[in-house]
């Protein structure tokens, strides 16, 4: 499903990727972990086509994203959903007026739409919220609204950037909760970028430890965890 072979990335003459290859397979729930600069959102931003690239291959769905023309960078994007670490909701509107936007931009015709929205609000378990105003709600329950924006148009990859880097333990727990039921029930596969190893221990099955651009380890979330080598012992007692 997502193929990377010996990316290189530079930002002017600074190297912020090198030599990274992975390979994300469908139902997987992928994690990037690693320091601060590391390279995480850049690698991320790669895989949708919003960082360019000088080396190696990135290819989704078999094609090449450096590749694509504009129409077809649109429709890699519909295909992956993004959340993020602060949300980027518009908080002046509504939880619906949210969730319908992405849908809207798509032409959406307006029953199905609304049907779309009423079914994305029960999944994330705020029905309730329906016509409250964004900046009204809890971390929390921005990041479901978040969550339910990302799937409005059914993508087979949901990207996750520090997703639950905002919120309290306990509120971060339920937001993992979600995320699986909607990799099971949904079948999507999710790219977990975190420097949290309680979320990589909880909720992926393959990850990759990241530092200074480069992948220093790699594997099996259990495996690795069995027997972490040194870099993933220094990230496990890291106090960030
Ligand atoms: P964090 O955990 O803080 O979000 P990260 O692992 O996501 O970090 P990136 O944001 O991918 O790290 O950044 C990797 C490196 O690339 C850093 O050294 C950063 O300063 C640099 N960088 C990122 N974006 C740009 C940019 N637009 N222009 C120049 N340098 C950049
Ligand atoms: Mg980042």
């Amino acid at each position: 499903m997502i193929e990377i072979n010996n990316l290189g990335k530079y930002f002017g003459d600074h190297k912020v990727l090198s030599d990274i290859s992975l390979e994300v397979k469908k139902g997987d729930v992928f994690g990037i972990v690693g320091h601060s600069g590391a390279g995480k959102s850049t690698l991320l931003r790669c895989l949708n086509g919003l960082e360019s690239y000088s080396e190696g291959s990135v290819r989704v769905g078999g094609k090449e994203v450096k590749d694509l023309d504009e129409s077809e960078l649109k429709l890699l994007r519909r295909d992956m959903g993004m959340i993020f670490q602060n949300f980027n909701l518009m908080n002046r509107k509504d939880v619906y007026e949210n969730i319908l936007f992405p849908l809207k931009v798509w032409g959406t015709p307006k029953n199905e739409a609304a049907a779309r929205a009423d079914e994305l609000l029960e999944l994330v378990g705020l029905t309730g919220k329906k016509h409250e105003k964004v900046r009204n709600l809890s971390g929390g329950q921005k990041q479901r609204v978040g969550i339910a924006r990302a799937l409005a148009l059914n993508p087979e990859i949901l990207l996750c950037d520090e997703a639950t880097s905002a919120l309290d333990p306990k509120t971060t727990i339920s937001i993992l909760e979600l995320l699986m039921d909607i990799n099971k029930k949904l079948n999507v596969t999710i790219i977990v970028v975190t420097h949290q190893m309680e979320v990589v221990k909880m909720i992926c099955n393959k990850v990759i430890i990241l530092d200074g651009g480069e992948i220093v380890a790699s594997g099996e979330t259990d495996k690795l965890f069995l027997a972490p080598g040194e870099e993933l012992r220094k990230l496990i007692t890291d106090d960030y």
